[in-house]
């Protein structure tokens, strides 16, 4: 991917799910493909997802029908950092605990029972518990542990879900062992999207439903966070995380408003 020159202003980061909407395979929320039009006009967007459900092609056809996507490089999911950070650090070998429909994204990770590492890329809805026994097995010997995120719900069609983060806590808590996330908030994700737009970390405004994961730790690094009060956002979210966002604010719509400000 080119570097590009420097320019002034933000860089806009928007998640997807909870954000523009509704599911990550699901329709967008009211107002949001205007939206990011709208942001698109005036500033640099890119979107930052921690989907791990919905293959990497799927995903990046489904986003640039709807319009919510215009370039395919300037969507970036925890699979960016993994088939990226793995290879280079030899850990694309070992467990890796995946759905299906989602191995297609992992033709570069070698199933080996006894490789280095173990990859965790499923919320694994459909598992049993005893169906981590080999990975639970290779994390007390040893291996790495990765997990793509540690978000603990996400919400769609109204009804709350437990998230990657929940199954991530299970097989630390047994393995003792603490994962490496790579999907947000890693410092690995939002330093390759600010090197790729040729920005500087604190120049990115990350916008998000979750306040823990988009907006706290995204101002933890340095970085502006904006909470919008859709998706999982529920009453009080903005004053239990551990950093205030810079707003919040009702829906993605507002954020052009908010922005122009200053
Ligand atoms: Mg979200």
């Amino acid at each position: 991917m080119s570097v590009s020159t420097r320019v002034e202003g933000p860089l806009v980061c928007l998640d997807i799910d909870g954000t523009l909407t509704d599911g990550v395979n699901g329709p967008p929320l009211p107002g949001a493909v205007e939206a990011v039009r709208v942001l698109r006009d005036r500033w640099r967007v890119r979107l930052v997802t921690n989907t791990t459900s919905v293959p990497l092609a799927a995903l990046t056809e489904r986003l640039r029908a709807l319009d919510l996507l215009d370039r395919p490089e300037h969507l970036y999911t925890p699979l960016s950092v993994a088939r990226r950070v793995l290879p280079e650090r030899g850990h694309d070998r070992g467990i890796l605990i995946a759905d299906p429909g989602q191995r297609e994204d992992y033709a570069w990770f070698r199933e080996d029972e006894a490789g280095p590492a173990v990859v965790l890329a499923t919320e694994a809805h459909d598992w049993r518990v005893g169906d981590f026994h080999p990975a639970f097995r290779r994390l007390l010997d040893g291996a790495v542990f990765y997990t793509l995120t540690r978000n603990r719900y996400y919400r769609v069609a109204g009804r709350f879900r437990i998230d990657l983060g929940g199954v991530a806590a299970l097989l630390a808590h047994c393995g003792g062992v603490d994962p490496e996330t790579l999907g947000k908030p890693s410092p690995l994700l939002f330093d390759a999207i600010a090197a790729h737009a040729g920005v500087r970390r604190q120049d990115i405004v990350m916008i998000g439903d979750d306040a823990e994961v988009d907006v706290a730790a995204s101002i933890a690094l340095g970085m502006r966070g904006v909470l919008v009060q859709t998706g999982k956002y529920r009453a009080g979210d903005e004053s239990k995380a551990p950093e205030a966002p810079h707003a919040t604010l009702p829906d993605v719509g507002a954020v052009s408003a908010w922005l122009a400000r200053g």
